[in-house]
């Protein structure tokens, strides 16, 4: 296994939030950070080393932005495998190229997990109007229409509750390869955090409990009301993730429970650290940032436990501008991302509140 000690450089594909947090994280154990993002002012560059802004297909800065760094990594899943192939034919890509692949495909990723022996909800692929209407004939109703790549935040998303919604499932996902999905009556909604370093050790997080707005993220609490049982069996079924993918770095695993039969369903994976993980800033020993590069640069992974209660939430849009009143609570501790237009929806920071455990 490779190590890469601290003094070493650490190179980023993206420079959102989450590289600029992986950056502060990378600086603070002693590594630089070169981030190679194609947009100007990300908020990753305000804390980077070096940065390199260049389209994720220019052959020629992928291949100098990989030779100058002593492993790459990444912070969105979406990393086209023509970029992923040229970093990794120039230096370590960390995670493999094969997490990419197979997140970055509904149905790939639902068929990996079917192999690591992982439930997931049933589904059916279809591209034309007639498999549509057989597969809604198999999965049956409520389901949900999704697109094979690149949806997020529900994007690229239909639900389907009569054969009437069938008309409007196609003018979400267009000519694009797609699954309709069953419908999962799920009482709450979960992720776990994992790291897996370059070593082989796994250390998964305390389940987070993950509340949507409008599908986005709005609030992760830890510990999430789940029985032990769920506590236990979601961090089970991270792990065998992340070892079935022979993954290096943190990932996030989304899951829906059901409370009555202690039923755990995933609905999806994430290569990168993610936003139902930001509460481990202040609510851990290690943060998923710090993890993460532990991780990748194959040192010893950090301790994983809560430090007590934890609430997270994100700040969108206007949002940010209460941040007096976030900097005022003795109890709050406030992250911003750096970023100087509130769009409404965007993600402009978050704060996580810490009840610390007795004793
Ligand atoms: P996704 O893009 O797959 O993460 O889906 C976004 C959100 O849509 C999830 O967090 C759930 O709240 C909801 N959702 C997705 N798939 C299903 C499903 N099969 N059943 C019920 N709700 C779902």
């Amino acid at each position: 296994m490779t190590r890469i000690n601290p003094g070493g450089t650490i190179g980023i594909l993206g420079g959102g939030q989450l590289g600029r947090m992986l950056a502060l994280a990378a600086a603070n154990l002693g590594y630089r950070c070169h981030i190679y993002c194609p947009e100007e002012n990300s908020p990753a560059f305000q804390v980077a080393d070096k940065t390199t802004i260049a389209s994720y297909t220019n052959d020629v800065a992928l291949t100098e932005f990989a030779r100058s760094v002593d492993v790459a990594t990444y912070e969105f899943e979406n990393v086209p495998a023509q970029t992923a192939d040229i970093v990794s034919q120039n230096t370590l890509l960390r995670p493999g190229a094969r997490a990419l692949m197979v997140s970055q495909d509904r149905l790939t990723e639902k068929q990996f997990l079917a192999d690591a022996g992982v439930k997931t909800a049933p589904y059916q692929e279809f591209h034309t109007a007639e498999e549509l209407d057989a597969a809604f004939k198999v999965i049956g109703r409520p389901s949900v229409a999704k697109t094979r790549r690149f949806g997020y935040d529900g994007k690229g998303q239909q639900l389907v509750k009569t054969s009437k919604d069938l008309a409007k499932v196609l003018s979400v996902t267009g000519s694009t390869p797609a699954i309709l999905e069953g419908f999962v009556n799920f009482d709450r909604e979960i992720s776990v955090i994992v790291a897996r370093s370059a070593s082989g050790d796994v250390a998964a997080y305390p389940v987070g409990e993950n509340v949507h707005t409008n599908h986005i993220l709005d609030v992760t609490t830890v510990p999430a009301q789940v029985s032990d049982l769920v506590e236990a069996k979601a961090k089970v079924i991270a792990t065998k993730v992340a070892n079935a993918l022979e993954y290096v770095g943190v990932m996030g695993v989304e899951m829906f429970v059901n409370d009555d039969k202690n039923q755990i369903i995933v609905n999806e994976i994430a290569p990168r650290v993610h936003n139902s993980g930001h509460w481990t800033m202040d609510g851990a020993a290690t943060s998923q940032f710090e993890q993460h590069i532990r991780a990748i640069c194959d040192l010893p992974l950090g301790p994983a436990e809560a430090r007590g209660a934890v609430r997270m939430k994100n700040l969108l849009g206007d949002d940010i501008l209460d941040c007096e009143q976030y900097l005022a609570d003795p109890k709050a501790s406030f992250h911003h991302y750096g970023k100087s237009d509130p769009r409404p929806g965007r993600k402009m920071g978050h704060v996580n509140w810490v009840e610390p455990a007795e004793g």
